[in-house]
């Protein structure tokens, strides 16, 4: 449509997540028309994030150094592991205030339409953390949609047997949806309410 530059901007904001042809134009015009300085401010964070976000080595969440804020946090308990899908499920918990363990970041659920099994997924990680023996329980807060539901249904199989007390947050989220939509205050009386599976 357009040529050279400003098409191929709208061809890589048109590849993000959520963002359709018509936002692609308009952030790409709003991008043009902005003051440089804003511009250059949003180019270095994009490098930024990749240059210096990567990966906590215990729970998998995003850190800037080798343990993420939640892991060197010391005055957290051990005992309580919450496993999640995604980075972003971490912040909507703790947001709610609710919980004071760890978290261990699965980086999706099972999905097997698109090809996802657990060897995909950081499970093996997962039980490895689990037979140091320190964890008493493990909180499933995988989303409540079927591939959330099939990854908890998978966990608690695998992790039963191992005597760990197994939990799934309550119902009252929003069925079929993604755990970082829901509100906090929702959130935190599902985590509160949660129940042995
Ligand atoms: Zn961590």
């Amino acid at each position: 449509m357009y040529e050279g530059a400003i098409q191929d901007l709208i061809d890589e904001l048109g590849r993000l997540p959520g963002v359709g042809p018509k936002s692609a134009q308009r952030i790409a015009f709003h991008v043009l028309s902005a003051d440089p300085t804003d511009v250059t401010r949003l180019a270095t964070a994009l490098r930024r994030v990749k240059e210096l976000v990567r990966f906590c080595t215990t729970c998998y969440n995003v850190a800037e150094s080798e343990q993420c804020r939640v892991c060197r946090d010391q005055r957290r308990t051990d005992e309580v592991l919450c496993v999640v899908e995604e980075p972003k499920d971490v912040v909507a918990i703790e947001r709610t205030g609710e919980f004071r363990g760890r978290y261990h970041v699965l980086g999706g659920a099972i999905n097997p339409l698109e090809g996802i099994g657990p060897d995909n997924l950081r499970i093996r990680e997962l039980l490895a953390r689990l037979g140091t023996g320190t964890v008493r329980e493990l909180i499933l807060a995988t989303d409540p949609n079927t591939e959330g539901e099939a990854t908890a249904t998978y966990l608690a199989l695998m992790v039963k047997p191992m005597g760990i007390a197994v939990t799934r947050l309550a119902s009252g989220l929003p069925v079929g949806g993604d755990l970082e939509y829901a509100d906090e205050i929702t959130l935190g009386r599902a985590f509160e309410g949660r129940r042995a599976v």
